[in-house]
């Protein structure tokens, strides 16, 4: 049996430095319905870029692709959203296009036309399951999250690092480990976390945007979820399934966006009884979002990865057509097999959600 040589990770930095260097044009995208790693991420890259200037002055676009184009209301603290621009705006064919979170191609949505088109697509990632759809790939599975890789590529470009930066990379380290709870949470993450909070950034004001506020009608929407969560000791290999829906209804009833219900897996997953926890949420568009979250024995993101998403052994989703009892069957029998593979590996969360254990 032949090794896989491993990729030569210090000439990706390289050629992303050059190209970068070299672009009169740099064009930014994060995954869609954009988590904090995501954004924050690339609003701190595109705040580093412009505060990098160049002769000439390189054009600088940022997006994702989502229309309606919205800023999930938790992440509007962030400091950049001036310098975003809507998918429909984004370059056809950017000269060099960076992007941060995404594990395959369509998680850019309406820009992975843009991204197959591109004449150099830098990809920073830390999915496990990402598939190697770049021209320089950094991707870091080790990585506790997409913003660490971010601030290797700042520090390269040798801009110091502001108060504008630190808030985004900041709320994707924090979210990512599940505030610094996850197994990623090494000494350089608190190292880099160290670097960040010296810019003067408070963690408690990114907390509290974060994980600790939200609209009264939340309460509703939480009560209504919690209500009819379901335990299954037998499922998931007999380790144990709670699951629940937050359905348009109940968004209805509150008037509150999709991105609302992000936080509900953070209370499910507390039980006990279960290793495995899901949250389908419907969206507008009658589609369900199935966020997943394994205790580290059973491993979701090979459930998910089979039925047409993505994500980390411990924190993973897909997206379901159909009823919702449909796809918890679906993701029944996958877990089944998942935990009869044996238990999951490491974990490099990301977590867009409201986690104190999250993912
Ligand atoms: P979430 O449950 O939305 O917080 O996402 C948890 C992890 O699963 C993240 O790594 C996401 O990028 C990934 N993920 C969630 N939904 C999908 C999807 N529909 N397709 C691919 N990856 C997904
Ligand atoms: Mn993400
Ligand atoms: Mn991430």
């Amino acid at each position: 049996m032949t090794a896989v040589p491993a990729p030569d990770i210090e000439a990706e930095w390289t050629r992303a430095v050059k190209a970068l260097d070299a672009a009169s044009e740099i064009c930014l995208a994060c995954h869609i319905r954009p988590d904090a790693d995501a954004l924050g991420s690339m609003l701190a890259v595109a705040h580093a870029l412009h505060a990098r200037g160049g002769s000439p002055r390189p054009r600088i676009v940022a997006s994702f692709g989502d229309l309606p184009f919205e800023i999930p209301a938790i992440l509007r603290f962030l400091p950049g959203a001036e310098l975003l621009t809507p998918p429909d705006a984004y370059p056809e064919r950017p000269q060099v296009m960076v992007t941060f979170d995404a594990a395959s191609a369509d998680r850019l949505g309406l820009l992975q036309a843009s991204a197959s088109a591109a004449g150099e697509l830098i990809v920073l990632d830390h999915h496990a399951s990402n598939t190697g759809f770049g021209t320089v790939q950094l991707v870091d599975p080790d990585a506790a999250a997409t913003a660490v890789l971010a601030h290797e590529l700042i520090g390269r470009l040798g801009v110091e690092i502001s108060r504008d930066i630190a808030l985004g990379l900041y709320a994707g380290l924090i979210t990512d480990t599940g505030s610094f709870k996850f197994p990623t949470t090494s000494p350089r993450v608190h190292e880099m976390a160290a670097r960040l909070l010296a810019t003067g950034i408070e963690p408690g004001a990114v907390a509290h945007e974060l994980w600790e506020r939200a609209p009264f009608s939340f309460l509703g929407l939480l009560s209504a979820a919690l209500g009819r969560a379901v335990l299954e000791p037998a499922e998931s290999g007999g380790h144990g399934l709670v699951w629940t829906t937050v359905t348009r209804a109940d968004r209805a009833a509150g008037g509150l966006p999709l991105d609302a219900a992000e936080s509900v897996i953070d209370v499910v997953r507390r039980a006990d009884e279960a290793e495995v926890a899901v949250v389908l949420k419907e969206s507008d568009d009658g589609l369900w979002q199935v966020s997943a979250r394994s205790k580290g024995r059973v491993d979701v993101g090979r459930a998910c990865v089979a039925l047409g998403g993505g994500g980390h052994s411990r924190a993973a989703g897909f997206t379901a057509s159909g009823t919702a009892a449909d796809a918890m069957a679906a993701l029944r029998r996958q877990l089944a097999g998942d935990a009869a593979a044996g238990p999951a590996g490491g974990m490099a969360g990301d977590a867009a959600d409201h986690a104190a254990d999250g993912r």
